[in-house]
């Protein structure tokens, strides 16, 4: 049997995030359309990713606080090769470090503008892609002006 070069992609193709014990909140929280971080109860100190304790005072108190979803483009890619079959056509996409206001910066990708006006400093808010039943991706678009 030949093989098929032109298989159209499907949803098994697209690489998706697994969540565990420490990432559950979160995404259980975009799920929501919420977005969600772990607050150190000590220090207050924000942090993403998910993790037992908190960078800045090694502390194990933590909360899950519900945040703005407002930041600002600190840094960005544009892609134009698919590395997946999922983005075939995908591509040209933004990948982006959000800054969230709350000081944490977070790998996400910016949508609904035209790649090439994304710059730096750009501020975005949070939306939401609900991929499937356990997954929701928080990906981000500018505020309107
Ligand atoms: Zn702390």
């Amino acid at each position: 049997m030949p093989m098929d070069l032109e298989v159209v992609a499907t949803s098994q193709d697209r690489p998706l995030p697994t969540p565990n014990s420490f990432s559950k909140p979160f995404w259980e929280g975009t799920k929501r359309h919420e977005l969600v971080l772990q607050k150190c109860l000590d220090c207050g100190t924000f942090r993403y990713y998910p993790r037992p304790r908190c960078p800045q005072c090694l502390s194990a108190n933590t909360e899950w606080t519900k945040v703005s979803g407002h930041g600002t483009v600190y840094s960005y890619t544009i892609v134009h090769r698919p590395l997946a079959r999922w983005f075939k056509d995908k591509v040209p996409l933004v990948c982006a470090v959000i800054e969230l206001d709350e000081g944490v910066r977070m790998v996400s990708n910016v949508e609904n503008v035209d790649p090439y006006a994304v710059t730096i400093g750009l501020p975005v808010r949070v939306i939401y892609d609900d991929v499937n039943d356990e997954i929701t991706l928080p990906k981000f678009e500018p505020v309107p002006a």
